[in-house]
């Protein structure tokens, strides 16, 4: 299987806090990769560097074998862009925008017409099991029905890599394990590869692989399954 984005060595620290010492990783197209490790291990700052969001203060990431800090800072947003989707734990929709606006936005931003935005936006929200409240606001729904809306919208530009950072965090496990379901079936179909950082074990059972992170350390794990 090709190799999507590699991590080597990666370190990074916040004034004097070491967020990572020595962390490695890989993902390879189409892959489910959970991410684990307790609050603080450097979970997020991982993801970051993974993404070019955060520059990491020594080791490389590549993406299809270019080096990120290599690239401009356009290059780089323009990557983010067309190659990544993100979630979040919340707060990503736009809360004056209904469902079905909030999911086509990213569509109309690249440049598509309105009523072809939100007629490719609908297959997403019915992937995602939320097409029956595309014409509410998020306001007006369930915090599990507004992640199942934003993994929808970043999907839906097809992204190679979804990263998603605890985007059940804020849910009860019943219906975070839902989203989560959702979330890796609507990426096999798409063949987007994820990088998930859960607390959910029973979640990362269902990965194809599980990274653990402990005081800014990876360390790989066997699956059984
Ligand atoms: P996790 O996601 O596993 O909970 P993080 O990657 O968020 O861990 O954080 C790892 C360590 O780095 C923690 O000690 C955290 O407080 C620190 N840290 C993360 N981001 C910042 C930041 N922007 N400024 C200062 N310290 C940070
Ligand atoms: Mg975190």
């Amino acid at each position: 299987m090709t190799e999507l984005l590699v991590a080597k060595g990666i370190a990074k620290a916040f004034g004097p806090t070491a967020a990572l010492v020595d962390a490695s990783m890989s993902v390879r197209a189409g892959e489910l990769v959970a991410v684990m490790g307790p609050s603080g291990s450097g979970k997020s700052t991982l993801l970051h560097c993974l993404a070019g969001i955060l520059k990491p203060d020594s080791g490389t990431v590549s993406y299809r074998g270019a080096e990120l800090s290599a690239m401009s800072d356009s290059e780089r947003s323009a990557l983010r862009r067309n190659d990544f989707g993100f979630v979040f734990q919340f707060g990503q929709l736009v809360p004056e925008l209904t469902f079905l606006e909030n999911v086509a936005l990213p569509l109309r931003l690249g440049g598509m017409r309105r009523a072809d935005a939100e007629r490719s936006a609908m297959v997403w929200m019915d992937l995602l099991e939320v097409g029956d409240i595309a014409a509410k606001r998020p306001g007006e729904a369930s915090g599990g029905q507004g992640q199942r809306v934003a993994v929808a919208r970043a999907l839906a530009t097809k992204p190679k890599v979804l990263f998603a950072d605890e985007p059940t965090g804020a849910l009860d496990s019943l219906n975070g394990e839902r989203v989560l379901h959702l979330l890796f079936g609507a990426a096999r179909q798409t063949g987007a590869a994820v990088v998930l950082v859960t607390h959910e074990p029973r979640v990362a059972a269902h990965a194809d692989r599980e990274i653990v992170v402990r005081d800014g350390r990876t360390q790989d794990v066997e699956l059984v399954a």
